[in-house]
């Protein structure tokens, strides 16, 4: 890829970050996506430049890589790599998930860990950014192999975490009972038992409203975007990507909003159902047997099954007012963005962790669709973590209609923060900017009050 930016002074840095990992293409698409959008700030503020803030912002403060052996249902001795990249401390203790999948590696870390410095700045909560996992594969293990890589892979990390040092959650691959075994063996290693995962579950610990505060915040970023141009869900065809946590909460607020959400997928096809996805058969299939999408339409036969060997993209070729990519990096491209625009989409807004390329980013803007950025869109979910981490702290849990009031002011900050950013640089409307920039002043500050370190 051609990563050039017009600034020198971005450009050099961009070059040098290429030139330092030549090897982690979507490192390089995260800075990219950043740098190229935050020029406005370097006239605005010459002492982040000259306190080298871009500098020390693209690098990590730590990267750890462990050796993680377990045993298998057949006793036989498997060894995955774990990480965990503690990328910036400024203004909390690293947060971020933990990414199960075996496309993990050093570049798709280190460009979530990087993403997740300025969505948790966005969330105006007091979390640095982190981001781990490991190339395991969760899907076809049995409970108990699942469990066996859990606790090795903390016998690990547990060295690296505490609740005012970094607290880790969950991501693809990562729910419930991942956190579980993870809380669990932590607890047993520490002998403490503090907020130091979040995801956890309710009775001991959790929050309510964590498990669908991605999804649901993602909607409620969607609806002040709307609100704003005195519009609703209502009546709103609704594509949505992937079938995982982010996805079906998603489309359990958009549909409660008034919106249709009419196709789902996963990692081998998607189904289309022009009547509204029945989320209960979802669930069913997804949070509880752990199956495939094309089961829908043994429960819907009236729903339509594609086998997609490219992942989610023909997806994209169903026309929809909303489109939300809430599966994995790099699933939305060029193509992808003109089957949508020719289709008349009006919003896209992420659910996922950069799941639009460059260029259809930049297709969307030019064709006048509001885009919203994953890291200001799908905050709502590391924003309710952080409620979970001041629940600990406190001793309380707080109702399921309190963290969700919550989890609605803060998603409406986030819009009125990146919405009027936007417009003060002079970009109306280009969320991007918006979100890079308001994330970066805030860890900027904090960077240049604590010195050089
Ligand atoms: P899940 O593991 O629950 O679900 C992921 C979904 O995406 C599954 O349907 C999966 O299909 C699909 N998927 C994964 N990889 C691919 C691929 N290579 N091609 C096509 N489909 C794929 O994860 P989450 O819902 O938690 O996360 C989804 C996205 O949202 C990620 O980008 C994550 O980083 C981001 N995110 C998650 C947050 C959270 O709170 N969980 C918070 C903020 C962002 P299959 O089962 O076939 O693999």
């Amino acid at each position: 890829m051609n990563y050039t930016i017009k600034n020198e002074y971005l450009n050099g840095l961009m070059q040098n970050v290429i030139a330092k990992d030549p090897d982690q293409p979507e490192f390089h698409q995260a800075v990219y996506e950043f740098l190229s959008s935050i020029e406005p700030v370097l006239a605005i503020r010459p002492d982040i430049v000259e306190k080298k803030v871009l500098e020390r912002v693209v690098e990590p403060e730590r990267q750890i890589m462990f050796r993680v052996p377990w045993v298998d249902d057949k006793g036989e001795i498997q060894i995955n790599r774990g990480y965990r990249i503690q990328f910036n401390s400024a203004i909390g203790p690293y947060k971020g998930g933990i990414r199960l999948h075996p496309s993990v590696n050093l570049s798709i870390l280190k460009f979530l860990g990087f993403e997740q410095i300025f969505k948790n700045s966005l969330t105006t909560l007091p979390m640095g950014g982190a981001k781990g996992g490991s190339d395991f594969d969760p899907k076809g293990k049995s409970d108990n192999e699942v469990q066996a890589f859990c606790q090795s892979f903390m016998r690990e990390l547990f060295r690296h975490i505490g609740p005012d040092t970094d607290v880790p959650a969950g991501d693809i691959g990562t729910g419930a009972r991942e956190i579980g075994f993870m809380f669990g063996q932590y607890k047993k290693l520490a002998n403490e038992f503090t907020g130091v995962l979040t995801g956890k579950g309710l009775a001991w610990g959790g929050s309510l409203t964590r498990t669908e505060a991605t999804g649901y915040g993602l909607c409620y970023f969607v609806d002040c975007l709307l609100k704003k141009h005195n519009d609703s869900f209502e009546g709103k065809t609704v594509v949505v990507s992937g079938s995982g946590n982010v996805a079906i909460y998603a489309t359990q607020k958009a549909t409660q909003l008034g919106g249709k959400v009419v196709a789902l997928s996963d990692s081998n096809g998607y189904i289309y159902d022009e009547n509204g996805i029945n989320l209960d058969v979802v669930k069913e299939i997804k949070e509880v047997r752990r199956g495939r999408i094309k089961e829908y339409v043994d429960a819907v036969p009236t729903a339509k099954y594609t086998e997609d060997v490219n992942g989610s993209k023909g997806i994209w070729t169903i026309p929809c007012d909303i489109a939300l990519p809430c599966a994995t990096q790099n699933e939305l491209n060029l193509d992808s963005a003109k089957a949508l625009v020719a289709n008349g989409v009006k919003i896209v807004a992420e659910g996922a962790n950069m799941p639009t390329t460059p260029d259809a980013t930049s297709y969307f803007q030019e064709n006048k669709v509001y885009f919203c950025p994953g890291k200001a869109a799908n905050a709502g979910g590391v924003a309710t973590s952080g409620l979970e981490m001041a629940q600990n702290s406190a001793r309380l849990s707080w109702s399921f209609e309190e963290v969700d009031a919550k989890l609605k002011g803060i998603m409406a900050n986030i819009f009125e923060n990146v919405d009027s950013t936007a417009t003060k640089v002079g970009m109306e409307d280009n969320y991007v900017a918006g979100a890079n920039i308001a994330g970066l002043l805030k860890v900027a500050d904090a960077m240049i009050a604590q010195g050089c370190i």
